[in-house]
């Protein structure tokens, strides 16, 4: 048995790729049927966007991407309440 201690030692040791892979951003694109999740345009950004930035501990994980529009890619970037909306948007993904 590992003790807990080690057990999360292991994770840390395992570095998960925080970037989407190609799969992982086809299931986001999917998902969000290839729109900007926020305003709807289909002029959407080749990479999805991280709701919770990497430089956070965000993952790689389809429930952390977004499929964007530069705009609100930008906002999304610059500022709060529209980060806000993306981590709201994140919580119903996550609930589903
Ligand atoms: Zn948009
Ligand atoms: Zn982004």
């Amino acid at each position: 048995m590992y003790s807990k201690e080690q057990q999360l030692k292991s994770k840390r040791i395992k570095k998960k790729s925080k970037n989407f892979s190609e799969k992982t951003k086809q299931e986001i694109f999917e998902r969000d049927d290839w729109r900007c999740v926020r305003c709807e345009s289909y002029y959407i950004e080749s990479v999805p966007h991280h709701i919770i930035y990497k430089s956070q501990g965000g993952t790689g994980e389809a429930t952390n991407g977004a499929t964007v529009c530069r705009d609100c890619h930008t906002l999304a970037h610059s500022r709060k309440d529209v980060r806000k909306w993306f981590e709201g948007f994140r919580e119903q993904l996550l609930r589903r």
